[in-house]
């Protein structure tokens, strides 16, 4: 393991968390998310993915080797050489290479819809222990993580406030809780999204071009710590679904050309 891990839960926590846990219960029940069996209390299976029943977690299907070694696509089929898949082609992926704990399918899916469109922001610690599986990837495992940055994709501040939460800013924090890996928001939405159905990889790409800037410091938050120096840094950008990859190189061109980052490596809970 490659990064701290958390850190040791206060006195005060250790009282309060087990009330905390009984008032969630109370108000959602504990059944599975996907096929609403009930299910055993919560309470002992903290830091579990919690809200799916054992037939359910088994139905979870793992991203596993082969896939395409810059934006995780898988394929059947027996690969021996890295390998860049049809997705890539035609698009210039600004992130180094982008990893997912599973396919989003079934379970999965059900999970991170609840979540988002739901608003059942309680799922967000079962979504961040899934995230969690990306970090033992061969080439991330290599890595010294400890010192590397969680940032989320941002949402449009008009989407963020009809969501009420930002998903990914969201697993940032369950993830940064879970690691030790410290979770900054250095980016930020300026236009909003615009429906990308009908183009194709290409003019979605420059569809989104300066939707995003690094945050600049604003003297109204000057409560909040000072986004970090991202000169030389290596950066973990986290969104809760990866398809096409384009918003995420956006997002990874800007962090790069403009904040001198220096690997920008996609993790996702899923891959679309
Ligand atoms: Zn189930
Ligand atoms: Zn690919």
């Amino acid at each position: 393991m490659s990064y701290p891990g958390p850190p040791p839960h206060s006195a005060l926590w250790r009282l309060v968390r087990p009330l905390m846990r009984a008032a969630e219960e109370l108000v959602f029940p504990p059944v599975c998310v996907a096929c609403t069996k009930p299910l055993e209390r919560l309470a002992e299976r903290h830091e579990e993915v919690n809200w799916l029943c054992q037939t359910c977690l088994e139905e979870i299907e793992p991203q596993v080797p082969p896939y395409c070694s810059k934006c995780g696509e898988m394929y059947d089929g027996a690969f021996t050489n890295a390998f860049r898949c049809s997705n890539c082609e035609g698009q210039k992926l600004e992130f180094d290479f982008a990893v997912a704990a599973c396919t989003a399918r079934g379970p999965v899916r059900e999970l991170i819809h609840r979540f988002k469109y739901g608003r059942r922001l309680h799922l967000r610690s079962s979504l961040a222990v899934l995230l969690r599986r990306v970090l033992d990837e061969e080439r991330l495992r290599a890595e010294k993580l400890s010192e590397w940055l969680l940032v989320p994709v941002p949402l449009h501040p008009e989407r963020e406030s009809d969501r009420e939460f930002n998903q990914s800013w969201e697993l940032c924090v369950r993830l940064g809780q879970f690691t030790g890996i410290p979770a900054v928001q250095v980016l930020e939405r300026i236009l909003p999204t615009v429906k990308q159905a009908n183009l194709n990889r290409r003019q979605r790409q420059e569809n989104l071009r300066g939707a995003f800037r690094l945050r600049p410091p604003c003297w109204w938050q000057w409560h909040l710590p000072r986004p970090p120096d991202l000169h030389g840094r290596n950066i973990l950008l986290v969104d809760d679904v990866l398809t096409t990859g384009s918003t995420t190189s956006e997002c990874a061109r800007v962090l790069k050309k403009g904040g001198g980052a220096e690997k920008v490596v996609v993790i996702t809970v899923a891959r679309g």
